[in-house]
């Protein structure tokens, strides 16, 4: 029996169980390099109603050296982060007297908007090689775990925050419940904190299960995160839908006594929409692992097919998410010959599990593959947009989710 790990309460719902698989952003450095497995399990408490993990991987198991992840390398990320700090600007009027801090800052691809328009920021990352990079766009980064005692120490040097943005990060970390504490402690009076995290009614709608991951620890819904926020000592008071990662939310937090900002009706809205769709109840959960297993029925069908007919399938996007579904559905270098990436930090190595090679996207020119499966679908109109030569000699693109659809 698994027990919650924000609420102690005991847990025999399972979502589904994907099995055995390796962490999924520990690249290989040889195909036949040595790796551990640890199970991938997602069940649902339904006391808290918090989606979770029910088993953990040791740390030291998944922060391997080469875990090297930068946020600007995605063009339409970078897009994002703008829009973002120009609409907090005028939303809630930040200027030189106001502070913005964002937890997991990672390279400084948000903060530095918000440095450039003349509003002092302070970035916090656990990562010493993204903190140089940060700084070197003058965005000053404290390298830390951030968690109630961050929050303390930073708040005692002066660091109390107008606004605090959490970009999906607070599914990411083990101790959720410390995390957000935290957000109560370092929030000036009336401060206000953004968390945006991908929402769990999609990932149920959309068979979205490869976002299942072991560095994943929690799979959100509002109704989930008021519960845990009013514990800790936040009210939401107005949420939005973004398209981001196959359909997020972006929430918005003040610290529960300040009178400041009331509650907008689109809370209200989506309350009802979670209401509606089950998630207070085992409704929305049961009978999801049979549709994973569908999704992995479809791509095994159609690797089938391509394999009798001799035709070639590489992957594209070699993202965590490509990871899961592909260990899943137990593949291999056998059925996809390699996926190509544009983050040079990853070319040369293997994915985890599958050992699929990593290369450079120019080898989709010579390897001229029939069909390219894009991975991380989120991306495919990006994707489909960058790779459109494939065309030209009759290439067609695939993704597997929510089901088998070439292009
Ligand atoms: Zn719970």
């Amino acid at each position: 029996m698994t027990t919650c790990r924000f609420c102690g309460s005991k847990i025999d719902l399972t979502l589904v169980d994907l099995g055995e698989q390796p962490p999924s952003n520990s690249y290989l450095p040889t195909a036949d390099a040595p790796e551990k497995e640890f199970p991938l399990r997602a069940v649902v408490c339904e006391d808290c109603h918090l989606v979770q993990l029910a088993d953990e991987v040791p740390p030291d198991d998944i922060f391997t050296a080469d875990y090297a992840y930068y946020s600007s390398f995605s063009a339409s990320w970078v897009a994002h982060a703008q829009a973002y700090a120009e609409k907090m600007i005028e939303r809630f009027s930040l200027g030189p007297n106001h502070k913005v801090v964002e937890i997991a800052s990672n390279d400084g691809y948000l903060l530095q908007h918000f440095a450039k328009a003349g509003v002092p920021v302070l970035g916090v990352d656990p990562a010493a090689g993204c903190a140089d990079v940060a700084r070197e766009k003058g965005v000053e980064t404290e390298v830390a775990f951030f968690n109630a005692k961050t929050a303390e120490r930073l708040k005692a040097a002066g660091h109390g925050a107008d606004l605090m943005a959490a970009n999906n990060v607070l599914a990411h970390v083990p101790d959720i419940r410390g995390f957000v504490e935290g957000f109560a402690i370092l929030l000036n009076d009336d401060g206000v904190a953004t968390f945006e995290f991908p929402h769990l009614l999609n990932l149920l709608d959309q068979v979205q299960f490869d976002t299942i991951y072991h560095e994943h620890y929690s799979y959100l819904s509002l109704l989930a995160v008021e519960g845990i926020f009013t514990v800790c000592g936040l009210r939401v008071f107005d949420v939005e839908e973004l398209p981001t990662h196959g359909g997020s939310l972006r929430v918005y937090a003040c610290r529960t006594k300040s009178t400041r900002h009331p509650d907008q009706p689109a809370l209200s809205a989506m309350r009802v929409t979670e209401k509606a769709a089950g998630l207070h109840s085992r409704l929305a959960y049961q009978g999801f692992e049979a549709k994973c297993q569908a999704v992995r029925e479809g791509l095994l069908n159609f690797l089938d097919a391509a394999r009798l007919e001799g035709k070639m399938v590489v992957g594209y996007g070699a993202a965590a998410k490509g990871n899961t579904l592909l260990n899943y559905a137990g593949l291999g270098a056998d059925d996809i010959d390699f996926v190509c990436d544009g983050n040079p930090a990853k070319q040369g190595k293997f994915l985890p599990g599958s050992r699929i090679p990593v290369l450079a996207p120019d080898h989709i020119d010579s390897a001229r593959p029939d069909y390219v499966l894009i991975l991380p679908w989120n991306l495919k109109d990006e994707v489909s947009g960058q790779l459109g030569r494939i065309r030209d000699w009759g290439g067609q693109f695939v993704v597997a989710i929510p089901g088998i659809e070439v292009w």
